[in-house]
């Protein structure tokens, strides 16, 4: 898909000299000019169609064409676009009690902010002033976020350009069966001994419940509630960052409800309007929402619960609802996850395919019996491209946008994706792997 910058067109060329290109070598930036979607399909400007099999960054869940959430927006663009925080809007009101129905267990209270990032910048904070301690645990395979605070959480790559970052951050191994030396449970054990030896000193352990961009990575059934239970022995609080395990993605409304844990603060951003606007929540239990009605909360943005944001997001979780996209999502992710099995199954390059739902990885590797460890495989720390990018290329050449993390293909198309053009892209990435084997 990406364009060779001699046949970029004036907008291209244009976007490419006056706005930074995102975690990128600026010299490799090549942007090609989407001009429409609809379902799970987008155009570019040359009149390319491609299935969308990642919903961009893994945030598209409504698909490209959810006329209530348009609509939504428009109407409260028109009525009142904006008012400072300060004011309560209808909006935000309803979308607060919204997402306290939606949410697991006893989450009721939610700070707006406009981001992934700025949701788990709340979440910190948050933690750290309920809980009077400052160190934050988190794992090395996961994304947090780019901000300071957030990318300090970050235990990939990604965080190393930011180093040292905020003080107090703890790094933790990780469930990934695939590739590590620990087993899964004896990598939450680990993360027992890690909290007994930092004594009482940890304010929050943050995890993704099923990692995103880092591999897709399930933990087994009984490690979520155990790193709950972990943490509270160690009066520490759990707070899950659903940013991208959010919203139907994994066939239930939460990562965490496929593992019945209410964590006690959550995340949440990306799907919350299926990316129809900016918007990041970050709510949290009656217990912590109590300690700060005498205790100042000392956090805020001017954008924070933008009317505007609101608006989309209540009408994204009404679209949610009545499209019955939550069922949708597990019964077409049951296929997908068939067609994908098949798929590695005929590939040597494929190592793993693992997931749940529409949020599904493919990891590649050297060989089927060479599991390329984290840190010594090539990553986007690196210029140049990798095996994934160009496997990731050639889909696009058959007509499909798949998004690549460090050295996994990933699967988290819109929920709206019929089994047909599961086919579709199955198909189209059958033929980008061959080259890779
Ligand atoms: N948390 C998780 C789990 C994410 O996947 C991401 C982004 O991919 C973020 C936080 C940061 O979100 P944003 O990019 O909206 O700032």
């Amino acid at each position: 898909m990406a364009s060779e910058s001699s046949t970029l067109n004036d907008v291209e060329r244009t976007d490419k000299r006056y706005v930074f290109g995102t975690w990128s070598y600026q010299s490799e930036v090549s942007p090609t000019q989407v001009v429409s979607g609809d379902g799970a399909r987008f155009t570019t400007a040359d009149g390319e169609e491609y299935l969308d099999l990642s919903g961009q960054l893994m945030c598209s869940n409504l698909g490209h064409s959810a006329d209530r959430v348009a609509d939504a927006i428009a109407e409260q663009a028109s009525e009142g676009a904006y008012f400072a925080p300060g004011y309560a809007t209808e909006a935000r009101a309803k979308l607060g009690e919204k997402l306290a129905e939606v949410t697991p267990g006893d989450l009721s209270k939610t700070f707006f902010s406009t981001s992934g990032t700025e949701a788990v910048e709340a979440a910190i904070k948050i933690a750290r002033f309920y809980t009077g301690k400052q160190k934050i645990l988190s794992r090395y395979r996961s994304y947090h976020g780019a901000t300071y605070g957030s990318i300090s959480v970050t235990g990939d790559p990604r965080r190393l350009a930011a180093e040292p970052g905020i003080p107090g951050t703890i790094k933790a191994p990780d469930p990934y069966a695939y590739g590590s030396t620990l087993e899964p449970m004896e990598s939450i054990e680990y993360i027992d001994e890690m909290l007994e030896l930092e004594g009482d000193t940890v304010a929050a352990v943050l995890v993704e419940p099923i990692v995103g961009s880092n591999g897709i990575l399930v933990p087994p059934d009984e490690y979520l509630p155990r790193l709950k239970e972990i943490a509270h022995d160690h009066g520490a609080l759990l707070i899950c960052d659903e940013v991208m395990a959010g919203f139907g993605r994994t066939g239930e409304w939460f990562g965490c409800d496929v593992f019945d844990v209410t964590p006690d603060i959550m995340t949440m951003a990306k799907g919350l309007t299926g990316a129809y606007q900016p918007l990041g929540a970050t709510i949290v239990t009656p217990e912590i929402a109590d300690h700060f009605e005498e205790n100042m909360f000392c956090h805020g943005h001017t954008y924070a619960g933008h009317p505007v944001a609101c608006a989309a997001g209540l009408a994204a979780i009404e679209t949610y609802e009545r499209e019955n996209l939550i069922e949708r999502a597990r019964e077409t992710g049951a296929y997908l996850g068939d067609r994908l099995e098949e798929l590695g199954a005929d590939h040597p390059s494929v190592g793993e395919v693992r997931g749940i739902g529409m949020f599904r990885g493919i990891e590649l590797t050297k060989s089927p019996t060479e599991r390329v460890p984290f840190g010594h495989r090539e990553d986007k720390v690196s210029k140049g491209t990798t095996v994934v990018d160009e496997v990731a290329a050639r889909a696009a050449d058959e007509g499909v946008y798949v998004a690549n993390m460090i050295n996994t293909l990933i699967i988290a198309p819109p929920l709206v994706l019929t089994t047909e053009e599961v086919d579709e892209g199955v198909d189209a990435l059958d033929i980008a792997l061959e080259h890779a084997d």
